[in-house]
């Protein structure tokens, strides 16, 4: 769950990492009435979930009212790597010393979490690993000891940072540690990390991302999925309550169960097709969830072949296929379907299916021959324009 900047600093603050003082516009005239009450110079602030706002002209200093209403007209509406600016945060400008980047995240390799600080910040932390690796100093810290002073301490000399940002970089990597673990975030990055002229060290951006799977534990944090960017497609499936994740190939995936529906996207790779996306129906396969299962994926342009894997083991295969029949009866579905059904009672449900068999709707004996034949409908089928049915009403 990704925060967008104003929201992650927000949270910062609870965990009392000093931001600057600041609130949000929708309209150049908000943002002259947040300009006003905060005094100037402000910073006018794209509010998108992707980086590099600065260079593509989303961040802009404003001295005056006139120059505040200038800029939020002209970042308004800006499309910024395919995201469109449609919120402003207008905070109280920083008078710059010295930019530095500091972030926590997991090392799953090493199992534990991994500190990062430079005092390169200010620019893509990945150009810098690429460029000097060694401008970047990292720590592990075994979530069972924590993070002490003293390490910390160590930890921002062997940064490097300017002597007078050295204590209060400690203060808040320590803050930042706390709220990385207490709030259960995947993800706290601050870039930059500021010294300013007057020697005050304070978090200039914030990029957030929080473990949705931890939301139990802080009910607060269904505000953060409401303002969730997704896209047309995965909206539509997390309404329906399915498991989604849009990829970008064109073959279509439905399969039961999370581990079978990776196992299905790897297969698809390994037979040489591209999965369109990963879709798990989760333990039933009503008519109802498979309908939706289907209007999601559908509704994906580049679907060209879909690919239904189902293996029955609660779920019984009669009731996995009288499912596929009455969905399919309810949606028309324009792209071929190969179905590999098998578990608990798959022969009923195949004989159940094969009725409705046509070019259109398929049955393979295995996985792989369904992965096969999935990848060779996508490549074989013609984006068909406008798709003509062939009339086969019971496919
Ligand atoms: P990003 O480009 O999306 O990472 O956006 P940031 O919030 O990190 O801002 C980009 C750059 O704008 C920063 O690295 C600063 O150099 C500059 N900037 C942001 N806020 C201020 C500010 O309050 N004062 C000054 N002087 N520069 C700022
Ligand atoms: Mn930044």
């Amino acid at each position: 769950m990704d925060l967008f900047e104003y929201q992650g600093k927000q949270f910062f603050a609870r965990y009392g990492i000093p931001v600057s003082p600041g609130d949000l516009a929708r309209t150049p005239e908000e943002a002259v009435a947040v300009a006003e009450r905060l005094g100037y110079p402000v910073v006018v602030k794209a509010q998108v979930q992707v980086g590099g706002r600065g260079k593509a002209g989303g961040i802009k200093l404003a001295a005056d009212a006139a120059e505040t209403r200038a800029h939020a007209a002209s970042i308004l509406g800006m499309d910024i790597k395919g995201h469109r600016v449609e919120v402003l945060w207008i905070e109280l400008a920083s008078d710059i010393a010295a930019e530095y980047y500091a972030s926590f995240t997991l090392d799953r390799l090493a199992k534990q979490h991994l500190g990062m600080l430079s005092s390169r910040g200010g620019v893509d932390i990945e150009q810098v690993a690429a460029e000097d690796p060694d401008a970047i100093a990292r720590i592990l810290v075994d979530p069972v000891d924590g993070l002490d002073e003293a390490r910390c301490r160590d930890w921002v000399e062997a940064a490097g940072l300017d002597r007078a940002a050295v204590d209060g970089a400690v203060d808040i990597l320590g803050k930042l540690y706390r709220a990385y673990v207490d709030g259960d975030a995947d993800l706290v990055e601050i870039n930059p990390l500021i010294l300013t002229t007057d020697g005050v060290v304070r978090a200039l951006d914030a990029k957030v991302s929080l473990d949705a799977n931890a939301i139990f534990r802080h009910p607060d944090y269904k505000e953060y999925d409401a303002t969730q960017v997704r896209d047309a497609r995965e909206r539509a499936a997390h309404e329906k309550g399915l498991q989604y994740v849009g990829l970008d190939g064109d073959v279509g995936v439905i399969a039961n169960g999370a581990g079978l529906a990776m196992a299905t996207v790897d297969i698809v790779h390994q037979v040489g097709g591209r999965p369109a996306n990963f879709l798990d129906i989760g333990g039933g396969a009503s008519a109802d969830v498979m309908a939706g299962a289907l209007e999601v994926i559908t509704s994906d342009p580049n679907v060209r072949s879909i690919l239904i894997n189902i293996f029955g083991g609660i779920t019984k295969g009669e009731e996995v296929a009288n499912g596929i029949v009455a969905a399919l009866a309810r949606v028309r579905i324009e792209p071929p379907i190969v179905i590999r059904l098998d578990g608990t009672n798959a022969d009923q449900g195949r004989d159940i299916l094969r009725p409705h068999l046509s070019e259109r709707l398929e049955l393979a004996p295995t996985m792989i021959a369904a992965a096969k034949r999935a990848v060779a409908l996508a490549s074989a089928v013609a984006p068909a324009p406008g798709g003509s049915s062939t009339g086969e009403e019971d496919r």
